[in-house]
């Protein structure tokens, strides 16, 4: 794992957090991105070297509709960077951890991730993401 590469923020209204983590951040985010296969709509903003992704969820299904419904607005997963998400994914499954992907499936800002289950993450949501190359 190389860095913690972004934190995931579950939102009810994605423009209006848009604004609300431009005035904390004092910068806008520099891509909205909508991932039809997970049900989300996505910002991202630059914090040095790390990034705060924001998602909505864009319909009822969606994993994020239903973490608002039982938690509310709030942190939804850490994401590390990793060179080898398939070397990371092997190894963490050889640990015991439980993925909630088989294969690396392809994520929002350009990359490859997989999830860790959060039962088995000690109650956290953890992403694992690979930059893909074109
Ligand atoms: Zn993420």
């Amino acid at each position: 794992m190389k860095k913690i590469e972004h934190l995931g923020i579950a939102v009810r209204d994605l423009e209006q957090s848009n604004d609300l983590y431009s005035k904390l951040l004092g910068k806008k985010p520099y891509k909205e991105e909508s991932v039809e296969s997970e049900g989300v709509k996505t910002s991202f903003f630059k914090i040095g070297a790390s990034k705060i992704e924001l998602l909505e969820a864009s319909n009822p299904d969606s994993p994020i509709a239903k973490f608002i419904e039982k938690r509310g607005e709030g942190i939804h997963h850490i994401a590390f960077d990793v060179k080898d998400i398939q070397a990371e994914m092997e190894r963490l499954k050889a640990e015991g951890f439980r993925l909630l992907n088989e294969t690396p499936k392809r994520g929002a800002d350009n990359k490859l991730v997989c999830f860790v289950h959060p039962k088995s993450a000690g109650g956290v949501l953890i992403e694992l993401c690979q930059e893909r190359e074109e």
